[in-house]
């Protein structure tokens, strides 16, 4: 059991093709967990084929079915709709259809895809890592997460320091990558995620950083914690050393979104 008011809203299905577990299970684990809420976020789908981690666009009327599925099967837990959306700026005509597709409670921000085409955070691109000066990754991944943030379409965003994941950084102080970040944030009243998922991967510590979750807290950025579960057995995994490290550096509020209503609540214990 986790304290009381923890929510997750960062929660893969199968049909992304890399988790398992579907709604009804999740919201089973929920409840076992005493979580107050949790949302589904998908993988966007694409208006047409794109890669093979993503459900098909033929596929949303199944997502919208296994959500709804584990709303009745656990009436008493909130369960809200959302995704995470590749920041790709060509496909905003897509995004203006698949936005009228559904009572969404949120949208996810995220940058996978860096400006040449390459997945930041895939294993295959792994010697990438280790052959390229991390401050070219690390610059490009910046700019575009600067831009999905100021593009308006998100609620909150995902990862923001997943050029990590490999364990490569560039070197010196990396507060000058996510002070453009926090900017934008304040600008725009985006929130951003503390993702416990790099928890879990060779970087082995939270997205993002402490030195970056310390800026937002001074700037008055809104945050929330999520698991980015692609298995049950991770729904809300890590999230007492994410509070901890909110908690330590001075956040007292976290926020819950509702049709894209964004809802201060106190941060749990
Ligand atoms: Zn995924
Ligand atoms: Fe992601
Ligand atoms: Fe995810
Ligand atoms: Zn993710």
């Amino acid at each position: 059991m986790l304290a009381p008011g923890f929510t997750d809203y960062h929660v893969h299905t199968p049909l992304c093709r890399h988790a398992e577990g579907w709604p009804v299970e999740f919201a089973q684990k929920a409840l076992e967990l005493g979580l107050a809420e949790i949302g589904f976020s998908d993988h966007n789908p694409m208006s047409a084929a794109f890669d093979d981690w993503r459900m098909l666009r033929e596929e949303l009327p199944r997502y919208f079915e296994s959500v709804e599925a584990a709303r009745a099967a656990a009436p008493a837990l909130p369960i809200r709709l959302g995704l995470e959306v590749d920041y790709l700026p060509q496909t905003e005509a897509w995004w203006e259809e698949l936005r009228s597709s559904a009572p969404w409670d949120y949208w996810i921000g995220s940058v996978h895809y860096l400006p040449d085409g390459t997945e930041v955070d895939h294993p295959k691109y792994i010697s990438r890592h280790r052959e390229t000066d991390p401050e070219l990754i690390w610059s490009a991944y910046w700019q575009a997460y600067v831009e999905c943030i100021r593009s308006g379409w998100f609620d909150f965003v995902a990862h923001p320091d997943l050029p990590k994941k490999f364990g490569y950084r560039p070197k010196g102080d990396l507060r000058r990558f996510y002070e453009p970040a926090i900017q934008a944030l304040l600008d725009t009243g985006v929130a951003y995620e503390i993702n416990t998922a790099g928890l879990r991967k060779d970087c082995r510590e939270l997205y993002p950083a402490r030195e970056f979750v310390e800026l937002a807290r001074a700037a008055g950025v809104p945050v929330l914690i999520n698991s980015d579960a692609h298995a049950v057995a991770e729904l809300g995994a890590g999230f007492r050393e994410a509070v901890g490290l909110l908690r330590d550096c001075g956040y007292a509020e976290t926020v819950r979104f509702e049709r894209g209503k964004k809802i201060r609540v106190p941060l749990p214990e």
